[in-house]
């Protein structure tokens, strides 16, 4: 299927799109001419060239083709910052799906009117003795919050005002006193100031006296990064292991050298710690964007960026479309994070968009993990990026947990039901003893509708596509991938047992068996539940900081990225729940989860303890998180994905239609799956078959896959569908997205 014809809009004004038109793509443009693209066009009777963007191919035209036009030519590269957001959404559109209105409501803000509000500081302007007499009276007084505000005095003299109340949640009331002794002041920032770099009020641009001298690893990752010619850098170092050093010193050059850098941070780790770290080197020349922002400040910081007067940016994947003209570098840290895909349509996946946004501006991106997605650590073993890797600690002694596999089967054996091994039941107690916090992970991130045994610890997978059946409440096993289904089972298929259904049990479970076992335990627990209201997780994580309770039980939220430096024991439940989502990333996932769970353990000085509960003990990724492996990981893992050509092998596109009338949705996707199918060249089908959630908000969803071993083809099939979409489907609704 040959794409001979392009969809263009000859003027975008922002939010307004107007109309496309349909233009032949001349044989010697075919290469170039990508959704994106800027071109000029003969435009109106006269014919007179105009330049249009391109936003979708097409295999054929509605019209004639002797009444359409040829493309004339390309348009120089885009100029401004607005043109250059608009060929990303365009992009971001063509691969991902949606409107061109939704995408262009990712990439760019429409103008508002902002009232011109100056960012303001708070300063301390006491001696240092008075600083610690007030932290004094503070602590005597049980008044937290001032102390908090106090302790951050006690780092910088200079804070921004907007981070003490987003990230350390000061109330006015908390300044009030503070503000009416005149021992703290407001000001207003000075970004001339800050430019010419005095450090002075502004805590301006320079290095803190305390920074680390690099080590030899990092300053080879600061060089790789800057002079290489390859313009993504793959930086995989276990945690500690200095990253965030590397990030602050190549942001460093790249303002020296007068461009602007985008730091990407996972939502739940960009804490008042970390977004400190970023203040105390380059001061107000940063700023922060969250999601608890409204939209007239988001604008305003976007403003600040555009102008130039803010030069580097913090925040989660949204920060990504800050409008910076000259663009250096684009850091994304943790870039194996779920967060950084996107869960509104267009579903864009962060790591892929900033790759393509770099590479309008020639800007550096450089993607920081300690366990690298399996895709990205290939393709950078394969050359297409710099591979840099830091393998040890940066600060001298510090060491990774002792991690205990402790195998739940013989617990069963020995007539321990409980959700406490006896290894991890003694280990609790120890470090209570010992008045040490114990962290509790409770790996939910298990499909409720995974069936497992007891005995042998194996999900119930699919023979087909080696991933795990989900549980339909008809009483049948069903894959989500190729429709394939069975009767539910009674005994286990692998050893014959009858201990065999579906497991979960919640956070709030797991919080009253430890106040039964450990009465003596004071326990704070975070999850969906606990964290509703403005600051309900930094309330919590804060109160676990200072230590207010022992033992803190969480989902996921509480392995990423908190620094809990009392921390010596992490006890994971259920390692292996998260192995039976019927996702082909289980296995990763799991991986990534436990090793970043293990990492929460002695951070300080302290050596910590991690024990890892399973049923699974023999399974790869669990062994591999056990000893902190991840090469041995990365290569079971990437012989199970070339045997099932899932990524980076080939290619999986899914594509699920929605609709309220459920008759309706059955006969568009078969009708769908018999057009696409008959225009087959490489790729291979799956499906169609219900979408593992069939029925939500009253919608009926199918869903069918298509594989190929080359992405761009399966572009293709999917401008081929929307194609076929638009003509066929009524009132259903058609999602694409791909290798999830
Ligand atoms: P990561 O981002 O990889 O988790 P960080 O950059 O946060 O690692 O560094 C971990 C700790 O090591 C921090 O306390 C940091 O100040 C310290 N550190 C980093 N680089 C060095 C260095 N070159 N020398 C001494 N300490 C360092
Ligand atoms: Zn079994
Ligand atoms: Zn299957």
């Amino acid at each position: 299927m040959l794409m001979k014809f392009a969809d263009i809009v000859v003027d975008i004004t922002s939010k307004q799109v107007d109309r496309p038109f349909t233009y032949i793509i001349p044989e010697e443009l075919e290469e170039a001419v990508v959704p994106g693209v800027r071109v000029n066009v003969p435009f109106g009777r006269g014919n007179a060239l105009r330049t249009g963007y391109v936003i979708g191919l097409k295999s054929r035209s509605a019209l004639p083709e002797e009444k359409l036009k040829p493309i004339d030519s390309l348009t120089e590269k885009a100029v401004g910052i607005d043109e250059e957001l608009v060929s990303l959404a365009i992009w971001l559109r063509y691969r991902y799906g949606g409107t061109l209105y939704q995408a262009l409501s990712v990439c760019t803000m429409s103008r508002m009117k902002v009232e011109a509000r100056k960012e303001r500081l708070l300063v301390f302007t006491g001696t240092d003795d008075q600083l610690r007499d007030q932290l004094y009276k503070a602590s005597l007084k049980k008044y937290k919050a001032r102390e908090r505000l106090l302790n951050a005095f006690l780092e910088n003299r200079v804070i921004l005002a907007s981070l003490a109340s987003d990230r350390l949640s000061i109330s006015a009331s908390t300044l009030k006193p503070l503000l009416q002794s005149g021992l703290v002041v407001y000001r207003t920032v000075d970004t001339d100031a800050a430019e010419k770099g005095d450090a002075g009020t502004a805590g301006g641009f320079g290095r803190p006296e305390d920074a680390p001298e690099l080590n030899s690893g990092q300053k080879e990752a600061v060089r790789t990064v800057l002079t290489s010619e390859k313009p993504v850098s793959v930086l995989f170092g276990i945690t500690g292991s200095g990253k965030t050093e590397v990030y602050l010193e190549l942001i460093a050059r790249c303002l020296e050298a007068g461009k602007e850098a985008i730091v990407l941070i996972p939502e739940i780790a960009l804490t008042y710690q970390t977004v400190m770290r970023f203040y105390r080197r380059f001061g107000n020349l940063i700023s922060v964007v969250h999601s608890r922002l409204s939209k007239g400040e988001k604008y305003e910081r976007f403003e600040a960026a555009r102008e130039g007067k803010i030069r580097v940016m913090i925040g989660p994947r949204s920060a990504l479309f800050t409008p910076f003209k000259n663009l250096g570098l684009i850091v994304i840290d943790e870039f194996h994070e779920t967060a950084y895909q996107s869960e509104t349509v267009p579903r864009y996946d962060a790591v892929e968009t900033a790759i393509k946004r770099a590479s309008f501006s020639d800007a550096r991106v450089l993607l920081g993990s300690a366990t690298p997605p399996a895709e990205y650590y290939e393709r950078a073993l394969r050359g297409e990026f710099n591979l840099i890797r830091l393998t040890e600690r940066a600060v001298r002694g510090a060491v990774l947990p002792k991690v205990q596999l402790v195998d739940m089967r013989e617990e069963l054996k020995k007539k321990n039901r409980s959700i406490f091994s006896d290894a991890l039941r003694e280990k609790i107690r120890e470090k209570l003893d010992r008045k040490e916090q114990i962290m509790l992970f409770l790996n939910r991130r298990g499909y409720s509708g995974a069936v497992s045994c007891r005995a042998c610890g194996l999900p119930v997978t699919c023979p087909h596509c080696s991933i795990a059946l989900s549980y339909h409440r008809n009483g049948w096993l069903q894959c989500h991938i190729c429709g394939f289904s069975m009767p539910m089972v009674k005994e286990c298929p692998e050893c014959g047992s009858g201990l065999i259904g579906t497991f979960g049990i919640g956070t709030e479970k797991v919080e009253e068996m430890v106040q039964e076992a450990f009465p003596d335990a004071s326990v704070l627990r975070m999850d969906a539940d606990t964290t509703t209201g403005k600051n309900g997780h930094q309330e919590i994580i804060r109160k676990f900081q200072e230590q207010e309770a022992d033992i803190l039980i969480g989902t996921q939220m509480i392995v990423k990225g908190h620094d809990f430096k009392k921390v010596t024991l992490m006890g994971i439940l259920a390692a292996d729940l998260s192995l039976n989502v019927p996702d082909y990333r289980s296995a990763e996932r799991t991986f990534q989860l436990l090793v970043q769970a293990e990492g929460r353990a002695g951070r300080d000085e302290i050596p910590g303890d991690c024990i890892v509960q399973t049923y699974l003990p023999e399974h790869y990724a669990i062994q591999a998180a056990a000893s902190q492996d991840y090469e041995g990981f990365f290569e079971r893992e990437m012989v199970f994905r070339n045997q099932m050509n899932y990524p980076p092998k080939g290619h999986l596109l899914s594509v699920t239609l929605s609709g309220a009338d459920r008759q309706e949705v059955f006969q568009a996707v078969h009708e769908l799956v018999r057009q696409i199918t008959a225009e087959r060249e490489d790729e291979s089908y799956l499906g169609p078959a219900e979408s593992p959630l069939f029925k939500a908000k009253d919608m009926y969803r199918y869903l069918f896959y298509v594989k190929s071993r080359e992405l761009s083809r399966l572009l293709k099939v999917k401008s081929r569908l929307e194609e076929i979409g638009e003509a066929l489907l009524k009132d259903s609704k058609i999602y694409l997205s791909f290798d999830s």
